[in-house]
């Protein structure tokens, strides 16, 4: 695979996944706009990571759920890197409680961040792809979007929701060379999941065929894999990537 001179943005890339991801792409040659929202430090860290590798890489702020930050950022982009090529999906937040106990706010945080902020980023982008007759966008789901999950009902429905933007943005988008799929991982050892207790871990072990839990190298190789040229007859598909504990 190698995808030198492609341009790249990947939301929330700065820390978690979405540094994986990062440093992934940047190793296939593409140019990589490290986006974060409220932590410099990470980002600003990923983007040395990259630059030791001998790649390419620079910190972008601007938050998802916000569309007119989103359409100057990708704007921005495009002027001065005079293409964009991949999209990557990945910043997410959870607001986690029981239906019952959950603010409004909670599920509008969740949704704003996790479901319309992709929407944001696809509309921004969808113009210069569609003018270069190529693309490649990922969105990032989760197991929880196609399992449900007690307590989050604001995150399962914003992965489930992921989804449906991913196979309807397919359709329109296909005619123009543009591939969208979604990735949807299992339980992935990063700050989102760190405060998982040992019990819970325990129990989210014992359903996992593969008997651990993933890195965030695992789904970063699932996102290369799709917005590879090799994956270009690929589209409006979700790659499972969890252990097998959603089959
Ligand atoms: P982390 O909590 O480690 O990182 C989240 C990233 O998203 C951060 O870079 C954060 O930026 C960014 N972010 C959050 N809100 C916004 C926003 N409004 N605008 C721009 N960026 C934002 O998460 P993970 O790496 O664990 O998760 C990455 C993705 O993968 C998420 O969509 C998550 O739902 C999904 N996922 C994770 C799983 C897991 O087990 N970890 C399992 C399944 C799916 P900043 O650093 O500035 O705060």
């Amino acid at each position: 695979m190698n995808l030198y001179g492609r341009v790249a943005v990947v939301t929330g890339g700065g820390r978690g996944i979405g540094r994986a991801v990062s440093l992934r792409l940047v190793a296939l040659g593409v140019k990589v706009i490290v986006n974060y929202v409220n932590r410099p430090e990470p980002a600003l860290e990923t983007v040395a990571l990259i630059e030791a590798t001998g790649g390419v890489a620079r910190a972008l702020q601007f938050d998802v759920a916000n569309s007119e930050a989103v359409h100057a950022a990708m704007q921005e982009v495009v002027t001065s890197e005079g293409r964009l090529d991949i999209l990557v999906n990945n910043a997410g937040i959870t607001r986690d409680g029981l239906l019952m106990k959950m603010k409004e706010d909670d599920w509008d945080a969740v949704l704003d961040t996790n479901l319309k902020g992709a929407f944001n980023c696809v509309k921004a982008v969808s113009r210069v792809m569609m003018k270069q007759r190529s693309g490649r966008i990922v969105n990032i789901s989760s197991v929880i979007g196609y399992a449900g999950n007690a307590g989050q009902v604001n995150y399962a429905s914003a992965k489930a929701g992921l989804i449906g933007l991913t196979k309807s943005v397919a359709r329109e988008l296909a005619s123009r060379g543009i591939t969208v799929n979604a990735v949807a991982p299992g339980y992935i050892e990063t700050e989102m999941t760190s405060g998982l207790s040992p019990e819970l871990t325990a129990k989210i072990m014992a359903e996992i065929p593969l008997a651990r839990l993933g890195s965030p190298d695992d789904v970063a190789a699932a996102v290369a894999y799709l917005v590879s040229e090799e994956a270009s007859y690929v589209t409006g598909q979700c790659l499972h990537v969890n252990g097998g504990m959603y089959m």
